[in-house]
């Protein structure tokens, strides 16, 4: 069936269309996926028409999922079509998006769409989801090479994977999905508003107007971008100037990045054990951050790898338990949301 997922990033609105089937060992599959960007400058009125406009070229499609940044006021699918529930709602304490507070992102699509088989999430779910199935291959015939007989049936190992994605753009998330079911709990996680331990040489306030030392307020895309600006640089100087990142003060805003990341890194770990963890957007593509990172990460854990606590193989090898988004679309800026959100439109499909 035609699917289409919705990601809504910073700048842009990223759309896939695909076909959504099952293979014959019953993992989901995405064929022929085509991307559409529309740009989010406009306010949320002027972002809904160009959205609306886009998927109304695809008559045939049979689901819509929509990943969003958050906090909603429910994402159960339960409540969705039912007065009042708020469900696709956006709240109206919101720490980074002040033109979209309180909007009705599932009302407003599934009345102008004229249709209600329109499901919302937020963001760091559908790109958990989405990770899990692009690298599914690769993984499991990595599997199979490791385990030779014992190796676990393609459904048996897809339900035992288990990601973190980590967002930082505008706001920080984190969402983590066992298997392809993102970790709901009653609403969804605000891991991002976690606390942290504030590094003594951090000279900037936090950003966050709730909590004093929370990690969106100390490591969010905007926190780094203050961050670049009291050393002189400019974020898209640095990620696309490779020569930028062998300036001191440049690596101190990266590393006194990490230091946050690292806090967030070992709290995803000690709680939900996942087999990896995936940084998406513009720091997920930076080397040098993702170095960093898994250097706090490794300090945090005890500093040798004997003295991890917990310790299980995935945390064996950090250049793979804490890497950047996979690429989609080599040469175009899309995110993996977009494809874990046309996933999750099939799958809410099949489930409704
Ligand atoms: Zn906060």
């Amino acid at each position: 069936m035609a699917v289409a997922g919705v990601y809504i990033g910073d700048a842009a609105i990223n759309i896939c269309i695909a076909d959504y089937a099952r293979d014959p060992d019953a993992i989901p599959r995405l064929t022929k996926p085509q991307f559409i960007n529309v740009p989010r400058s406009r306010g949320f009125k002027g972002a809904m028409h160009d959205l609306v406009e886009a998927l109304e070229l695809h008559s045939n499609l049979q689901a819509i999922y929509v990943g969003t940044f958050g906090p909603l006021v429910s994402i159960d699918p339960k409540k969705r079509g039912k007065d009042g529930s708020g469900y696709g709602q956006l709240q109206r304490i919101n720490t980074h998006t002040q033109d979209w507070q309180g909007e009705h992102l599932y009302d407003t699509l599934a009345r102008k769409l004229k249709r209600d088989d329109i499901w919302i999430d937020v963001d760091v779910h559908v790109a958990a989801r989405g990770e899990i199935l692009h690298q599914f291959d690769s993984e499991y015939a990595r599997h199979c090479e490791n385990t030779g007989e014992a190796a676990l049936s393609p459904r048996e190992y897809l339900a035992g994977q288990a990601y973190a994605f980590i967002e930082i753009s505008n706001g920080l998330g984190c969402g983590i999905s066992q298997g392809l079911s993102p970790w709901r709990g009653r609403l969804h996680p605000e891991f991002g508003h976690s606390i942290c331990r504030h590094a003594a040489e951090d000279k900037l306030p936090s950003d966050c107007h709730l909590h004093p030392s929370c990690l969106e307020g100390r490591a969010s895309l905007r926190a780094f971008k203050s961050r670049l600006k009291a050393a002189g640089h400019e974020l898209s100087q640095v990620l696309n100037d490779p020569k930028s990142n062998e300036l001191e003060a440049v690596k101190d805003a990266f590393r006194m990045q990490a230091a946050y990341i690292g806090q967030l890194c070992i709290n995803a770990t000690t709680a939900y054990s996942p087999a990896k963890i995936v940084i998406g957007d513009d720091l997920g593509r930076s080397s040098l951050f993702l170095h960093y990172t898994r250097s706090f990460f490794h300090q945090y854990m005890g500093g040798s790898r004997e003295r991890y606590f917990p310790s299980y193989p995935d945390l064996m090898d950090l250049q793979r338990y804490i890497a950047g988004a996979s690429q989609i679309h080599p040469g175009k800026r899309l995110h993996i949301g977009a494809f874990g959100a046309a996933l999750s439109a099939g799958l809410a499909k099949e489930a409704a």
